[in-house]
């Protein structure tokens, strides 16, 4: 789930005041762990609700889907009663970009849905995102959910000791910008930890070599909100539901990551995945 941006800066403003730049939480290893497990729990109803989507479906199933997926698990989904918000995911279909209710309309043959999701487990919080297309979708949207999913790519490998936070949205930035893209400034990615929004903001634009500097054990969900037009947003009257303001549609992914001394660790990888991750790398080393 995105962090608003003003209530978060004005709340990092805030705790920079109190506790100065104690407010990111480095994770311990045994952290990191717990870290590791929760992250590949979201990652598992993620991979889930991605085989799921289909034109008919809802997004209520989806969220029921989730929901069930989560508490079997021995987790909470975090997202529940966060400020008020009252389901495990956040469905945004089409021109929604964040924080979407689900509700009981089908999913139509060439929407777009972002469905972003959390869990709590052993006091630790996993949370991610992704876009899927229902059906056969326009080779633009084909685009939109893959040069999304670059830059949440190109942001994870900023993520490297002794860089800076501002690199991570410099390089989200560059990219979707190639291909005229409005990048969403209103909400951006977050420290992730026993919160689900601990400091820093991770804004998806920015200028390399700017803001907090980056170290081992810090752990970010880093969450581009790529629009096809204009970067302005609008929230509907549910008071949740983003959506863009000229209509035209929008695309979400996010991971979230630890930081170690070797550089990035996606948390939020499937058993499976990081098994092919791993299998990757000995291809490559071996080749
Ligand atoms: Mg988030």
């Amino acid at each position: 789930m995105a962090n608003f941006s003003g209530i978060g800066e004005f709340f990092t403003k805030l705790g920079y005041a109190l506790v100065g730049k104690k407010m990111i939480i480095a994770k311990s290893a045994k952290d990191l762990d717990r870290m590791r497990d929760v992250g590949e729990l979201i990652a598992e109803v993620r991979e889930t609700l991605r085989k799921m989507v289909e034109p008919g479906i809802t997004t209520m199933e989806l969220n029921r889907a989730a929901e069930k997926m989560i508490r079997d698990a021995g987790a909470i989904p975090t997202f529940i009663g966060y400020h008020g918000f009252p389901f495990a995911i956040c469905a945004s279909v089409n021109e929604a970009i964040v924080h979407g209710f689900s509700n009981d309309v089908p999913l139509k043959e060439g929407d777009i849905v972002s469905l972003d999701m959390a869990a709590t487990y052993n006091g630790f919080v996993g949370d991610t995102a992704f876009t899927a297309p229902v059906g056969e979708i326009t080779d633009e949207l084909k685009q939109l959910i893959r040069v999304t999913e670059e830059c949440l790519e190109l942001g994870i490998q900023q993520c490297y000791p002794n860089k800076r936070v501002g690199d991570i949205g410099w390089a989200v930035q560059q990219h979707a910008e190639k291909y005229g893209y409005g990048i969403v400034r209103d909400y951006t990615g977050h420290g992730i930890g026993r919160k689900m929004h601990e400091a820093p903001q991770i804004a998806n634009y920015g200028r390399a070599g700017t803001k907090e500097r980056i170290r081992a054990g810090y752990c970010f969900a880093i969450e581009p909100m790529i629009n096809l037009g204009t970067h302005e947003t609008k929230t509907l009257a549910d008071k949740w539901t983003v959506i863009t303001l000229d209509g035209k549609p929008s695309a979400h992914a996010e991971h979230s990551i630890a930081v170690t001394a070797d550089g990035p660790e996606i948390l939020t990888l499937t058993k499976e995945q990081k098994k092919e991750l791993k299998k990757g790398k000995t291809e490559t080393v071996s080749a």
